[in-house]
């Protein structure tokens, strides 16, 4: 009688689809970083079928090597000579992003595939116009250092109209590095912006069946669905209220639900009153306060039962970014908090 995260297969291998429909010619970076944005990276097996993976760190490449032969792409890079080695030994392939990494690889004697990342307007990751210059003669004086891409990252994808995107884009195109393969995109771009797609596109949350948009899109099928049991039914009178600092009025006679999930599992304590929780195929409204362990849902209009299970969210009715609207965040952030305390599974 707990909280459970069911990721399905067939979703996951859908969305990845998706991407192929979109951006026929690219290949295709799987971002499975954030140990598969929160699915858990044993659970995300059928994105391993894009041609390459990317994860933000050593430690996740060590992980991910125990579950696959693919190419994997450590985005963060390395910053000693050890990270390197362990590079190699893991047989990654590595981000340049910053000019202190260059003297890491000067005397580096075996063969490695290098990413260079070029800050086209982000001001985050990536070299300037003049240090990927001299990068790119540092690192082709090393005939063991294999330039593989030269990626960039955007801003403001998720608003194709912002005038950031093209001005980007544009930046990108004048560095003249076309006779490198060349990777900009991530879901948003493969998406709204198809001048943007080039040789690699890295798609993340879309794989997971979330739109890195505002609205939903249905072409896109939720990977995770998180249900928790309902431990408890009350009957409270009008006027009654409900939960941690009593923010919750019943206007009428009403029963809630008391549902095994709380903050403590990755549900978001700053939903809010009304937020949409799914019982026996119906939408309920969240009563009160998120505690740790419970949340209170009003189910007055349902017939539900101790032992019901409600879905929070990943259900073709429940999008997580309908949750994530309610309490001021991102599908993102709720996907990658989900806690250790949940089960993950493989959705039948
Ligand atoms: C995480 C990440 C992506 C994927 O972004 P989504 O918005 O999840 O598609 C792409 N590129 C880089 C460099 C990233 O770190």
């Amino acid at each position: 009688m707990h909280a459970v995260a069911a990721i399905s297969q067939s979703a996951l291998a859908h969305n990845l689809s998706i991407v192929r429909k979109y951006a026929p010619q690219a290949k295709i970076v799987s971002m499975v970083k954030a140990n598969a944005y929160g699915h858990h990276l044993e659970l995300a097996k059928p994105l391993f079928t894009a041609d390459i993976l990317a994860v933000s760190e050593l430690s996740e490449v060590q992980k991910l090597r125990e579950l696959t032969q693919k190419p994997i792409l450590l985005l963060s890079g390395i910053f000693s000579e050890n990270d390197l080695h362990e590079a190699i030994q893991l047989n990654c392939q590595i981000v340049v992003h910053d000019i202190t990494q260059l003297e890491h690889l000067n005397n580096c004697k075996s063969p490695i595939k290098v990413w260079i990342k070029v800050d086209t307007g982000m001001y985050r990751l990536g070299l300037s116009n003049v240090q990927l210059q001299q990068s790119l003669s540092q690192l082709q004086n090393n005939s063991n250092i294999h330039i593989e891409c030269i990626m960039s990252h955007f801003a403001c994808a998720d608003e194709p109209e912002h005038i950031k995107n093209t001005q980007q884009l544009k930046y990108f195109n004048q560095l003249n590095t076309q006779e490198f393969p060349q990777s900009m995109a991530n879901s948003a771009a493969i998406l709204s912006l198809r001048e943007s797609h080039f040789d690699f596109v890295r798609p993340g949350i879309m794989l997971y069946g979330v739109s890195p948009f505002a609205s939903i899109n249905q072409q896109l099928l939720p990977a995770m669905e998180l249900s928790a049991p309902i431990l408890s039914l009350k009957s409270v009178k009008a006027g009654e209220s409900v939960g941690y600092g009593a923010t919750w009025q019943a206007n009428k006679d009403t029963t809630i639900a008391i549902v095994g999930i709380g903050y403590g599992d990755g549900y978001p304590r700053h939903a809010k009153n009304g937020t949409p929780v799914l019982i026996n195929n119906t939408l309920c409204s969240l009563a009160g306060r998120v505690s740790m362990d419970l949340i209170c849902v009003d189910v007055g209009k349902i017939n539900a039962q101790v032992g019901d299970r409600a879905i929070l969210w990943g259900n073709d009715k429940l999008r997580v970014e309908t949750i994530a609207a309610y309490s001021d965040t991102i599908g993102y952030e709720l996907l990658t908090g989900v806690s250790a305390r949940v089960t993950f599974t493989q959705h039948a």
